[in-house]
């Protein structure tokens, strides 16, 4: 396993190991937040569906024709490993686990399967992610379907961008509350998302 890898499956292997006392607890903390960004989640699939399904297909990926989902080391924050953790079954868990412990070849994301992304709900920035290609084809023949992309870019913020309490970062703080530490909680780690929580008030300067 690569470095990337390592630190992937050390996410998903402390989630897992501490989401049957910190679940009932994520569940009522963030409820409100939580059934938010899973309506934002299914807005978003229905405005990919409608209007980027007949661009973006497996085959895309298959070819290697896309950026997407072609690069070893894409992104991931640790809510989105806990989100995918919460709707996912063990079997499926046990899967995504063996999946990242296989050697990557290098060409392609680590979670990309035969059939497709092996997250139940996958990654905020591959959610959000378009290729100029696609972007070009949709955005250049119809600007409102653009301004509709753009308010749910806007919204994407309201969850993981902390200048305010946001639900990415209510999700690290439950587990760090309980003693874990990832790599993957960027918004406890990355010096650059902590100045934005400074200057926002919400920790000490
Ligand atoms: S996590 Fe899934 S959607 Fe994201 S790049 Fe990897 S295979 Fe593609």
């Amino acid at each position: 396993m690569n470095s990337y890898q390592k630190e992937q499956l050390e996410a998903l292997q402390i989630i897992r190991s501490h989401m049957a006392v910190l679940k009932t607890e994520l569940l009522h903390i963030i409820e409100a937040p939580l059934k938010e960004y899973f309506l934002f989640r299914s807005q978003t699939d229905k405005f990919l569906s409608d209007h980027f399904s007949r661009i973006c297909s497996l085959s895309c990926y298959q070819n290697r024709l896309s950026a997407c989902c072609s690069k070893d080391g894409i992104i991931t924050f640790f809510a989105d490993v806990v989100l995918n953790t919460l709707s996912s079954s063990e079997a499926e868990l046990d899967r995504i686990e063996a999946i990242i412990k296989k050697p990557n070849t290098g060409y392609k994301c680590v979670y990309l399967a035969p059939e497709g992304c092996v997250w139940r709900v996958k990654p905020i920035v591959c959610q959000m992610f378009l290729c100029d290609k696609a972007e070009e084809d949709v955005f250049g023949k119809n600007p409102i379907v653009q301004e509709e992309w753009e308010l749910l870019k806007k919204r994407k913020k309201d969850f993981i961008w902390p200048d305010k309490i946001v639900l990415f970062d209510q999700i690290e703080s439950i587990f760090i509350a309980a003693g874990c530490s990832s790599t993957l909680m960027y918004l406890n780690k990355s010096p650059g998302l902590l100045r934005i929580k400074r200057q926002a008030g919400l920790i000490k300067k």
